[in-house]
């Protein structure tokens, strides 16, 4: 795995920054998942800003869940990520096939449609932080900068871009997040802004073979960036048997009664990364009976 993460500064700290290369990660969340191109791409976008924005947490148990719900036929996309780099998300339809948009490029925002952008950050406190704003563009970076905008107060550019190889792979995946801290000047607000309406997107400079190194440096070179860390990510799922497991004994005891009644081993799939457990009639029969113990 190549994926990583880049925390930087610039303007003295005026400016803060993030970059990511997550080619690898949304190639494995395509393995997992087999979705289409389109869908690809959606999920790899948001996938790639949930890696950088769960590094923007303080803590590292912190959980960021980014949820995406539009009227368009992907339904949902979810994203889970945690302060260590680990990303890990799926969408509800990942076989759908729709026309590419007027450039001639994978439509994310029709595959979309309107809807809402909730973010939730659980630090572990008696109740997550959750925010939802409706989405402006559905292509999923603008959607965010205006998310840090009006539920953070916190003026940002975020970039994100997934490039689909002719056999369905993916080429390229990456992007960015820059932040205005509250006490920059205006004279590097003004700056910075023009600086971001010149840029390219975020795809093209991927395809050009961009670092996320060279992104920022890009962006901010004249600012003097300042990279001050590197972290690993990838697509990974803490999903176990016996978290499974944990989730049939929370359904029904009748429910559980009627699985073994039938007389055959079920398969369970994991949401997040597809991973298939089975459990035989004994295990269904052993989950009930501790079920039964929990409740006397
Ligand atoms: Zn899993």
């Amino acid at each position: 795995m190549s994926d990583y993460i880049i925390r930087a500064t610039a303007a003295n700290n005026q400016i803060r920054a993030f970059a990511a290369t997550t080619r690898d990660l949304v190639e494995a969340a395509r393995v997992a998942h087999d979705p289409s191109p389109v869908a690809t791409a959606a999920l790899g976008r948001l996938l790639t800003a949930g890696s950088m924005m769960g590094i923007m947490m303080k803590g590292e148990k912190d959980i960021l869940t980014l949820q995406i719900m539009g009227n368009g036929p992907i339904e949902k996309i979810i994203v889970t990520a945690d302060g260590r780099g680990n990303v890990k998300g799926y969408v509800n339809n990942p076989n759908i096939i729709i026309p590419a948009n007027s450039k001639g490029k994978l439509d994310v925002a029709s595959a979309i449609g309107a809807g809402l952008l909730s973010v939730t950050k659980d630090m572990g406190l008696k109740e997550p932080y959750s925010s939802q704003t409706v989405l402006q563009t559905s292509e999923i970076a603008e959607d965010l900068t205006y998310y840090f905008a009006t539920s953070e107060q916190v003026p940002s550019c975020v970039g994100l871009g997934v490039l689909m190889n002719h056999n369905n792979t993916v080429k390229q995946s990456g992007g960015f997040i820059i932040q205005l801290m509250p006490f920059a000047e205006e004279v590097i607000i003004d700056r910075l802004e023009k600086k971001i309406q010149k840029i390219t997107s975020v795809t093209t400079l991927l395809d050009a073979g961009y670092t996320p190194e060279m992104l920022l440096e890009h962006i901010l070179g004249e600012f003097g960036l300042e990279i001050t860390k590197q972290i690993p990510t990838r697509f990974y799922c803490n999903c176990s048997k016996e978290r499974i497991e944990k989730a049939i004994i929370s359904i029904g005891k009748e429910d559980i009664r009627e699985m073994i009644e039938a007389g055959e081993s079920i398969e369970v799939n994991c949401h997040f990364c597809n991973h298939h457990y089975d459990f035989t009639v004994d295990e269904l029969e052993q989950i009930l009976h501790r079920k039964i113990k929990q409740n006397a």
